[in-house]
């Protein structure tokens, strides 16, 4: 697993790339705006590293590579989902955007192409 350590910024830049979506809190959950650093779910990570190297201030380290005065950084990420299960977070809102009827556009073309009379 990933481990988030103290120089966290709060940028949340991490939070956009991460594909499990296992980074907490996310901008918009309610303890976003109080949160001293993000956390990652350990149970949760699946290890890509894309967190890591989206990090503009180098916070986040594999489990492996901590460096020992950082080292409870483990028991803290952790820690935070104990309070916060993940399971627990509702999702939040997906922005849809509608995409043009292809099937609509195809016939307006069509029948626009035909000959006039
Ligand atoms: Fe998410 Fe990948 Fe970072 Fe784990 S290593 S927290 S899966 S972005």
């Amino acid at each position: 697993t990933f481990v988030i350590t103290q120089a966290c910024c709060n940028d949340a830049s991490c939070v956009a790339v991460c594909p499990v979506q296992c980074i907490r809190p996310r901008p918009g959950d309610s303890d976003f705006a109080t949160t001293e650093q993000l956390y990652i779910d350990p149970a949760t990570c699946i290890d890509c590293g894309a967190c890591a190297y989206e990090c503009p201030v180098d916070a986040i380290f594999p489990e492996e590579d901590l460096p020992p005065p950082l080292a409870d950084f483990r028991d803290i990420n952790a820690d935070y989902f104990a309070l916060h299960p993940l399971e627990d977070v509702r999702p939040l809102p997906v922005k849809r955007h509608r995409l043009p009827d292809a099937t609509t556009e195809f016939r307006v073309a069509v029948i626009g192409a035909g000959p006039s009379a």
